[in-house]
């Protein structure tokens, strides 16, 4: 029996796609777990279920622009380590509700941040923030010191929230971590999201003459990885003696129409089936964005070299199994 002490870990926006795979990786390491939720019901564990861990995790309901609500939950558990994976997390949402992803984006991270500071400075904290941040970028790759220029009230969020991660480090010392994660996938993903929407939609219709994919601007180029890898990157910041802000991502760009090609192709779908809908389109947008990982890899020890055809090839494989698509 190891007499090492079971690490306790709080993990805010357990219900989602990095929230499921986390608590695996963090539950193999002989993690105790304490998942966040805004509101329990039947279909909140679904993620966790489809990874089988659902009964390993105690489940808490909170409200995370309550401080006094985080307050009493931290000190009820006082974990070694919080993971902030909680926020309204699409760009296009973030459109149509700009005051709610604001609010809740930045608020909740004050509110965490500022428990900590008063029940437990020692809990290591880490910030899930996004490549959307930098934005309308000029020179690539994007590195942690590159100037930001968020384009939706998402990136604005995530932006603010960032900063907010920085000065509660300098200012008081905490072990407080930014993973500024460029864009992943995996069969857990929300189905509203462009790479889960395309394989999604592409395994389950592909033989329906009515079917149509309804897109909008695909000329855009993004890095995009596979979440169970990204998540092993928080836990690497977490472990670090000195705190600090990561780039994590593939280091490469890939078109949204080239996605949908490779799909297509895959599954035998003809491009006639592409629909470009203005209703799909976004106020404003990045053309192109691809970061550096090179710190990742060699300070933390990241491991990463999938290139996205293979995470394709993995995302359809899984979708094809998840969909239980017995006709391949
Ligand atoms: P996700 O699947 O959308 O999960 C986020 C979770 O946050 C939800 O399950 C939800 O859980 C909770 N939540 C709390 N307040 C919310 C609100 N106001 N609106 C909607 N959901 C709310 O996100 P993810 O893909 O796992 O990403 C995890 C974190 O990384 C997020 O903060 C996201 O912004 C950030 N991020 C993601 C990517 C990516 O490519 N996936 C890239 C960069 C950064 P409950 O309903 O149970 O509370």
């Amino acid at each position: 029996m190891s007499l090492e002490k079971q690490r306790t870990a709080i993990i805010t926006g357990i219900t989602g796609q990095d929230g499921a795979y986390l608590t695996k990786l963090l539950f193999d390491k002989g993690y105790s777990i304490i998942g966040v939720t805004r509101s329990h019901n039947k279909d909140s564990l679904l993620k966790l279920k489809q990874l089988n861990i659902a009964s390993n995790v105690i489940i808490e309901e909170c409200d995370l622009i309550d401080l006094s609500s985080i307050i009493k939950l931290i000190d009820k558990y006082k974990p070694d380590e919080i993971y902030n994976l909680a926020a309204q997390s699409s760009v296009g949402v973030s459109f149509k509700q700009p005051i709610g992803t604001i609010s809740f984006n930045i608020i909740s991270v004050l509110n965490l941040l500022e428990a900590i500071r008063i029940i437990k400075p020692t809990i290591r904290f880490y910030q899930a923030s996004s490549s959307e941040m930098y934005g309308k970028v000029t020179n690539l790759p994007v590195t942690i010191n590159t100037p930001m220029h968020p384009l939706s009230p998402y990136a604005i969020s995530k932006a603010s929230a960032h900063w907010i991660v920085v000065n509660y480090r300098e200012s008081y010392g905490l072990h407080a971590c930014n993973g500024v994660l460029f864009n992943h996938e995996s069969v857990l993903r929300g189905n509203d999201f462009f790479v889960k929407k395309v394989i999604h939609e592409t395994v389950k219709n592909h033989k329906n003459p009515e079917w149509v994919l309804k897109v909008g601007n695909i000329d855009i180029k993004r890095d995009f990885g596979y979440s169970p890898n990204y998540v092993e990157a928080m836990w690497l910041m977490l472990q670090s003696d000195v705190p600090d802000d990561f780039i994590i991502c593939s280091g490469k760009s890939i078109s949204l129409r080239s996605i949908i090609e490779y799909t297509f192709a895959k599954l035998n779908v003809s491009l006639d089936k592409l629909v470009i809908d203005t209703d799909f389109m976004r106020p404003t947008d990045i053309e192109d964005i691809y970061g550096d990982n090179t710190p990742a890899k060699t300070k933390l020890n990241w491991n990463y070299d999938l290139d996205f055809y293979q995470v394709l090839e993995i995302l359809i494989n899984e979708e094809i199994q998840f969909l239980d698509l017995k006709s391949f």
